[in-house]
């Protein structure tokens, strides 16, 4: 990895869009190359001397992509941008943190954004509280309280562990309701992405979205209602249509009416940008891929995720007051290249159509049915696009089906089979998961902007907090 030393800043830092734009946007549609190279020409210029007071942002973005290691970042731009960078990769600055939490080398999502967010190691499945229980302030509360417009985003529910260690405190990240409530009561002006997983406590207490109405939060479900936001309203946006888990659907799956993730990204900068801010933003659902095993699945949610990079980035060019920092919680999957004399043809990941759990669910009606493997030729083509398997995989999924037409449970036999065929496409692009979990492994941090260099070289997650603090707040 391209580290720059702190100790030797470079006094300038240039952000500029990357030159050759992606393949592809999130939801599949059509990035805006022309735009690209528009943005090109006009050689995007965020700058910041090393020193102290005139490094100082005013506006500061810190986007955290759930499960993104430096090898996730690898793939997606060897699939979307063979011939150029992501937006994230365009930026001057790059550092690497540890991600260990206070009891485990292998940290989850809510220590690690608690190290990120408040500055302190704690326990995994802790957010905004240290080990020993004393409440946390994040780095978004003490900038609110400091005078800073906030918002929060992602693409998972917004009372999710990395969203919610900006906002809350819980000892358990899975008690949405209490975390719901806490972003109901919380003074911050802009939430948005998923919905609330805690909307409902189950308990007979109110409801925790009529609490944020009653709190004085605008709802906004649609792009419509984003386009037009009433004035002086807190906003609380989310899209029309949530998963189960109250997630935004799968970059994979989104339709043209679903808001994608950059597109509350931009409703929030026009919000917020008259005064000074402070924006989060997850891109949640990359973990997730990852933890399915599903390379292709992972490469658009790193798409969707690039995308806001690229609106920050909109959003910074021509001024000189606008810090982004990008970087991830941890690594998922223990992605490794297979080897490195193998390319591999990383092109094949955006042939997919279809995400893990709808290749289980297609799967698993079809051996339900014992259907035979003639049956489950079109849809592998249909998934994954005519001509990708070799004869080996072939037989591989011969002999596996064969299997699953054996087995008392469909759905688990399904699981199998379609883990089989993501491990042959992942193999088709050069890659292999080793894991189906996190990983200790370090994770890049991308910077541009005023203070940029603050993030090169090496640190613990923690230190992320104290870096923004500084920058934010002065050094005492
Ligand atoms: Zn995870």
């Amino acid at each position: 990895m391209n580290s720059r030393n702190a100790a030797e800043p470079s006094p300038w830092f240039h952000c500029r869009r990357p030159p050759v734009a992606p393949r592809i946007a999130a939801g599949g549609r059509k990035s805006t190359a022309a735009a690209g190279m528009a943005v090109l020409l006009a050689a995007i210029l965020l700058a910041g001397r090393g020193g102290a007071a005139d490094t100082r942002p005013r506006h500061v973005f810190l986007l955290i992509g759930d499960g993104f290691g430096e090898v996730q970042a690898e793939a997606a731009q060897r699939a979307l941008a063979p011939e150029g960078k992501l937006a994230f990769q365009s930026f001057p600055v790059i550092g690497r943190q540890r991600t260990r939490s206070a009891n485990a080398d292998v940290t989850d999502s809510a220590a690690a954004a608690t190290a990120i967010a408040c500055g302190v190691r704690t326990l995994n499945g802790r957010i905004g509280l240290a080990p020993d229980g004393r409440p946390l302030d994040s780095i978004a509360v003490l900038a609110h309280r400091a005078g800073r417009r906030i918002g929060i985003l992602t693409s998972v529910s917004l009372d999710h562990a990395t969203p919610a260690a900006f906002y809350a405190r819980s000892a358990a990240r899975g008690d949405y309701p209490s975390i719901a409530r806490q972003l109901a009561d919380s003074p911050f002006e802009f939430f948005g992405g998923g919905g609330m997983a805690g909307q409902k406590a189950g308990d007979g207490s109110p409801d925790n979205l009529q609490r944020a109405i009653s709190n004085g939060f605008f709802i906004a479900r649609t792009r419509e209602a984003l386009a037009c936001l009433p004035a002086g309203r807190r906003v609380l946006a989310f899209n029309h249509r949530l998963s189960s888990q109250a997630a935004l659907p799968l970059a994979l799956e989104a339709r043209p009416d679903d808001v994608t993730l950059a597109e509350f990204a931009a409703a929030a900068i026009r919000r917020l940008q008259e005064e000074p801010f402070f924006i989060m933003v997850e891109g949640g659902m990359i973990d997730w891929a990852c933890h399915d095993n599903d390379l292709g699945s992972m490469v658009r949610e790193i798409a969707a995720f690039d995308e806001v990079v690229r609106r920050c980035l909109d959003f910074a060019r021509g001024r000189e007051d606008t810090l982004i920092v990008v970087t991830g919680d941890h690594e998922t999957g223990g992605l490794r290249r297979l080897d490195d004399d193998v390319a591999g043809t990383p092109a094949v990941l955006l042939r997919q159509k279809m995400p893990r759990g709808a290749l289980v669910a297609r799967f698993g009606d079809l051996a339900a049915r014992k259907a035979d493997f003639a049956a489950v030729e079109p849809l592998l083509a249909e998934a994954f696009g005519a001509g990708i398997f070799a004869d080996a995989d072939r037989a591989g999924q011969e002999t596996a089906w064969r299997a699953c037409l054996q087995a008392a449970d469909a759905r688990k036999a399904a699981k199998e089979f379609s883990a089989l065929v993501l491990r042959q496409v992942a193999a088709h692009a050069g890659y292999r998961f080793t894991s189906g979990g996190h990983t200790a492994a370090d994770v890049p941090v991308y910077a541009c902007g005023p203070g940029a260099g603050r993030f090169a070289g090496l640190y613990d997650n923690t230190e992320i907090f104290g870096r923004l603090h500084a920058l934010m707040h002065g050094d005492e």
